[in-house]
């Protein structure tokens, strides 16, 4: 019998960057806090007879071949458990692509979870977590999805509970503006701020509490010095998305999106319609 696999592969949001250190190996040493959305993509699975790896996707500007991270992901599981290939991967995308809300990554995790599934597997969470750390930085984050504080390169993880009720979030993406994560940490150049951590160490208590009035003065993203001056126009969504001053505004990940917290449903359905009237190009 066909087996068929419907799962869902939530974007990310980074509601703190801080870009510490360039390390040995390449990576920058980071510390975030980082949160799930219920923006995600739906992903499919299902058992075939053709061999193979099979990549289908609604959006024409995904990649199908080998380049998907999706690809990535049902190699590794095939490999540890020795299955010969012959799987269909259909993605319908609904995240912006290369817009820093972490979309590769979480389509990648979600087929490593659920072909585990799929194949009646035994592997345990940290496990599958670890090795997902061969796609990127970000994957275990979305794997377990939630709410977490992150250092290292993005993979030592501590998960804690999300805020209840959660924040309403609206996510802006200016047009025509893809960022590569690789490019904007190239371009970093970190200067002195002896203040980063004192500032890091509050945000999650007060993102806890939801206390949108701290954070406000708290959230920070080093990368937005390299993408904000090379695209302006994000710097006019944040004026836009900031305007009436209810919110929480910062660029996620290497953008080019940024998002807005609020702490009520109208606040952010004003916000996000001010985007639609206003000149910005999102
Ligand atoms: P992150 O926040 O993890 O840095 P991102 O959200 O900025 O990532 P992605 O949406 O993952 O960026 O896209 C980055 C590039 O990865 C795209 O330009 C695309 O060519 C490639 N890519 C590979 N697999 C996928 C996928 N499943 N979905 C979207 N893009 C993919």
């Amino acid at each position: 019998m066909k087996k068929t696999l419907i799962l869902q592969a939530p974007a990310k949001i980074n509601i703190c960057l801080w870009v510490k250190e360039k390390r040995s190996d390449g990576y920058h040493e980071i510390a975030s806090l980082m949160q799930t959305l219920t923006l995600s993509d739906t992903i499919t699975l299902q058992d075939c007879r053709t061999e193979g790896i099979h990549i289908e996707c609604d959006d024409p500007a995904v990649p199908k071949g080998a380049e998907n991270l999706v690809h990535k992901a049902a190699c590794l599981i095939l490999e540890r458990f020795n299955i010969p290939p012959s799987i269909i991967i259909r993605i319908e995308k609904r995240i912006p692509i290369a817009a820093g809300l972490a979309g590769g990554s979480t389509d990648a995790a979600a087929v490593m979870a659920g072909m585990v599934r799929m194949y009646e597997k035994m592997l345990p969470m940290v496990e599958l977590m670890t090795l997902s750390q061969k796609i990127g930085s970000d994957v275990p984050f979305v794997m377990h999805g939630g709410l977490a504080i992150a250092s290292g390169r993005g993979e030592n993880l501590s998960f804690h509970e999300p805020p209840k009720p959660s924040f309403f979030v609206v996510i802006a993406v200016p047009k025509k503006v893809s960022v590569s994560t690789k490019w904007a940490y190239e371009n970093y150049a970190p200067g002195e701020n002896s203040r980063k951590e004192e500032l890091f160490n509050k945000i999650f208590p007060c993102y806890k509490k939801r206390d949108i009035e701290s954070l406000k003065n708290l959230v920070f993203n080093d990368l937005e010095s390299v993408t904000l001056q090379r695209y302006p126009e994000v710097q006019e969504i944040k004026e836009t998305l900031l305007e009436d001053g209810n919110g929480v505004v910062l660029m996620s990940g290497s953008g080019p999106s940024v998002f807005g917290l609020f702490e009520d449903r109208s606040s952010a359905v004003k916000a996000a319609s001010r985007l639609n009237q206003e000149k910005v190009n999102v």
